[in-house]
């Protein structure tokens, strides 16, 4: 049997068409055409404030705690069962990480849990949409503004989707938060090989991004005139990915609802093939509340318990089918454990030991997927 991979990155041929136009223009550093009409095309489409492009997602969370005045000392709410990067953008600043555990059917934070970690030296929560699903925003949101604390989504897989409201409209993931960080990384819906994004959906924060996303200074303002000359202000860092970033990312953004529509039919497909496998086996599928569209960025399985996901991912393997687990629960980790006592969060737990991904990409054909199911009765 050929093997299948997990994935394989999605190009649209134009890539390199527009990196040579940015190559042959001269102007190579961040900031053109290319950076412009990415991000007017995030705000236009999807409702966001102001965008960034940035080099990685973990860059516009590192930007955000620097935003949001991160001090020692400050807590941060987030959930445990996430990538590294959520946590570690706040921890740089001096932050305490305080980690809620994940829903019983779903890998996104317990947004009932929440209040109870609410302290005095609460500063915010973070979410993190996993595979492109909402977290309990209208909750969230309601939680937050009682206790004045700023809301961040990790929305790196969240690209294009959506919280559903009781009437039935629509508001897209990523414009809920006071900032929220997208990444364009290998691996997500639509990429630039390394990429992301921080958006800034409280006007307040604008002027001070522009600030800390131009290394701390004023050039920003300098570029439109305002000022003659550009001088130091604030702390700020290099997060501004060059021009040939933006192009790649540009010809990905042309192709995007032609991405997700084809990625919707593949996860659709997994899902009503395997629907009896998951009766049978006790063996779950994705659990998508009322509340919230999907991207299908991921699609998993969840497994009664670690054997059977060893199982069926040795199987798998054995037809040359490659299959991943996903996060170890950072409240498990080496680092934290070093650091503080060791708390349960069992369903964060069952996710690290029983949530298995399977190959979901472009150009995987439904006869692949066949295949993939077959192997899994
Ligand atoms: C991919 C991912 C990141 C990191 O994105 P980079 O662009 O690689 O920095 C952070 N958080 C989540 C939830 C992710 O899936």
């Amino acid at each position: 049997m050929h093997p299948i991979p997990f994935n394989k990155p999605f190009l649209t041929g134009n890539e390199s068409i527009y990196i040579n136009d940015v190559i042959s223009s001269g102007r190579l550093s961040g900031n053109g055409k290319y950076t412009h009409w990415c991000q007017d095309f995030f705000c236009n489409t999807f409702g966001f404030k102001k965008c960034f492009l940035t080099t990685s997602c973990t860059d516009a969370l590192e930007m955000s705690a620097i935003l949001i005045d991160i001090k020692p000392g400050d807590e941060i709410i987030l959930p445990s069962y996430t990538f590294v990067s959520s946590a570690n953008a706040f921890m740089l600043r001096g932050a305490k990480v305080v980690f809620a555990d994940s829903n019983k059917l779903n890998p996104n934070i317990d947004a009932q849990q929440i209040e109870s970690l609410i302290t005095t030296k609460t500063k915010a929560i973070v979410v993190v949409h996993y595979a492109g699903i909402a977290c309990d925003m209208e909750l969230i949101m309601k939680i937050a503004s009682a206790h004045n604390l700023y809301v961040i989504e990790d929305a790196a897989q969240a690209i294009d989707s959506y919280y559903i409201y009781a009437d039935g409209a629509q508001k897209a993931l990523g414009s809920f938060g006071h900032l929220a960080a997208f990444s364009f990384h290998e691996t997500k819906n639509i990429s630039s090989g390394e990429g992301g994004m921080l958006v800034v959906n409280d006007d307040s924060f604008i002027a001070r991004a522009e600030t800390i996303y131009e290394k701390g200074t004023n050039r920003t303002q300098f570029l439109r005139k305002v000022v003659d000359k550009y001088q130091w202000m604030d702390i700020g860092s290099s997060f501004m990915p060059p021009e040939i970033v933006a192009a790649f990312l540009w010809a990905q953004i042309q192709e995007l609802q032609q991405i997700q529509t084809h990625r919707k039919k593949l996860w659709n497909y997994y899902y009503s093939a395997l629907e009896n496998f998951s009766n049978q086996t006790g063996v779950t599928l994705p659990y998508i509340p009322q509340y919230t569209t999907h991207n299908a960025h991921i699609f998993y399985l969840v497994t009664s318990d670690s054997r059977q996901r060893d199982d069926i991912t040795n199987k798998l393997n054995q037809s040359n089918i490659s299959a991943y687990s996903h996060y170890q629960s950072l409240h498990n980790s080496p680092f934290y454990l070093s650091q503080h006592p060791m708390v349960s969060l069992p369903n964060a737990e069952k996710y690290t030991d029983c949530l298995l991904r399977l190959p979901l990409f472009h150009s995987l054909q439904t006869n692949d997927i066949d295949l993939i199911v077959d192997c899994l009765i």
